[in-house]
């Protein structure tokens, strides 16, 4: 299992990016971000800080 980013559903606004402890999280402001699934620990903050639901985990 691991954490992706749903393109269509991401505002690119860095929330989970900031929340994610090991900097897994890259993406320019007001574009979809993408999580990095080698460098992710699957903690889960990135979910609970995404406003949008655009955060998957399968
Ligand atoms: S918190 Fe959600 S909407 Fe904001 S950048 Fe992350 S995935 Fe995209
Ligand atoms: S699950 Fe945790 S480590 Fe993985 S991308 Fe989300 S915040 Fe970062």
């Amino acid at each position: 299992m691991n954490y992706y980013i749903v393109p269509e559903n991401c505002r690119g606004c860095t929330a989970c990016a900031r929340k994610c402890p090991v900097g897994a999280i890259s993406g320019t402001v007001k574009e979809p971000h993408t999580i990095d699934t080698a460098k992710c620990i699957k903690c889960g903050a990135c979910i609970e800080t995404c406003k949008f639901n655009a955060i998957i985990k399968k």
